[in-house]
Formats: structure tokens, sequence, C-alpha cells
């Protein structure tokens, strides 16, 4: 039986004030949770929720980090420097990095093997975009950046990486992939797994649904056998529409 998993982007939303009093409500307010979560707030804010954090079983994630250690990589932020404030895990391919940053499935793929050599938990995103999915090709394209991103991961590491199904045309948006729609998407990414690191292996892998996941979808969506939690953008951003989502059973 998997775990469900609940994470939030907070994007480049939050003064660090705001960061700290999301953090702390939600610290009281998910006491009761049962599930595994992480919020990932801005680099610039990381180091106060680390503070508001320490202590609870809220993991402390960051949005991204550089391809590399460390050297000359101007504005960029390093998976050392993520590890000296708190961060444990790492969100890497997200939509947004991909298509508004132009990140390749090659550049993530180096994240997620830096990411893993240091110790981070990695949620590593998939998606298609609206074209794709009307030309018949989601299935196609999870595949391919599945493949793309876990590529030289280490089996004994997988247990360390979860898989967000964010179809990018439902991120922001209001739009949400039906629950059938989206686990069928999941069943694919499983079985990729599963070829790649063997049926139990697979069996294990958290998936996650993102795009506008709100209080009134989320039970639904995760009823589905092969839905474990959720990435919430814009419903993160308040302890009013996270908790629910969060708590939900
Ligand atoms: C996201 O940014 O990963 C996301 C899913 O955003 P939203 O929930 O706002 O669609």
């Amino acid at each position: 039986m998997r775990n469900y998993y609940i994470a939030g982007n907070w994007k480049m939303h939050k003064t660090r004030a705001e960061a700290a009093a999301l953090a702390q409500a939600l610290v009281s307010q998910l006491k009761k949770g049962k599930h595994k979560y992480l919020v990932a707030p801005s680099f610039t804010a990381l180091e106060t929720v680390a503070s508001v954090l320490k202590g609870s079983p809220i993991l402390l994630g960051a949005q991204n980090m550089a391809a590399a250690e460390q050297g000359a990589h101007t504005g960029e932020v390093s998976v050392l420097q993520l590890k000296d404030l708190g961060v444990q895990a790492v969100i890497l391919g997200h939509s947004e990095r991909r298509h508004s940053y132009h990140e390749d499935d090659e550049l993530i793929n180096k994240k997620v093997k830096l990411a893993l050599q240091h110790g981070l938990e990695v949620i590593l995103c998939v998606g298609e975009l609206l074209s794709e999915r009307e030309a018949g090709k989601a299935e196609g394209v999870c595949e391919i950046q599945t493949v793309r991103g876990l590529a030289g991961v280490a089996a004994g590491d997988l247990s360390r990486v979860s898989i967000a199904y964010e179809p990018v045309w439902a991120i922001g948006t209001g739009k949400t992939a039906t629950p059938e729609d989206a686990d069928a998407i999941h069943a694919a990414i499983r079985r990729v797994v599963a070829r790649l690191y063997g049926g139990a292996a697979a069996e294990e892998l958290l998936i996650q649904y993102g795009g506008s996941v709100k209080p009134d979808n989320a039970a639904q969506l995760m009823a589905k056998e092969h839905i474990d939690g959720a990435l919430v953008g814009g419903a993160a951003l308040s302890a009013d529409t996270f908790v629910p989502i969060a708590l939900f059973s």
C-alpha cells in the first residue's frame, strides 16, 4: 500500500514573513495529517521556512537547482547551498522550467542525478502540452520525459524519487485532467518504471498529480489507483485551501 504525498509549490510568491506565517499555519494544522508532506518556497525564504519546519514532519523542498555542484554560474543555486539551508528535496523538470526557461530532458536528468548523489529526494515533473494531448501523444511524451529524466539513476536511488504528472494545459488554468485521464497516464508512467526497474520498484513509486488541484477535486483524483498524491500550485498558497487537500482521507 503506497503512502500519499502532497506537496505545495509556492513558486515566486511570498516574502519571508508571509512564508513563515504560512509554514507556521501548516505545521499546526497538519499535525493530525497522516500523509507525506512537502512545501517548496522560493530560495529567498528557504532558511526562514526551515526554522519554522524544524521538528515537524513536513519536508522542505526547493523548486529548482543548478546542474553543477558549484562554480561560475551567475544567478544559479547549487545543491550544496540548498543542503546547507536544510533542504531535503527538490522539484525538477517543472513545466515552467521546461517551457519558460527551456530546460531539456538532458539538463533535467543531470540535475536529478546530482540531487540524488547528494542525498536529496527528487520530485521529477513530466507532462504534455495541450497540442500534444490533442494529437494523441500525451502518453508518449510522458514516457520519453520519464525515461530521459531517470537515465542513469541507480535502482537503489529510486526510492528517493517521486514523479509528478502535470499536464501543462492544466497548470494554473483551472482546468483539471479528469481522474480517469490522469490515472491512465499515471498507469502508463508506472509501466515505464516497471520496464526500467522492475515491477516491485514501480509498485512502490509515488506518482503525484498536478494541475489545478483544489479542495473540491483532490479526493476524486487521489481515489484513483495510480494517483498517489498531488503537487499543488495556486491552492498551496493559503492554508485554507492547502490543508483540506492535505488532510483528505
Ligand atoms: C504546479 O505549479 O505544479 C501546479 C500544479 O500549479 P496549479 O496547482 O496552480 O495548477
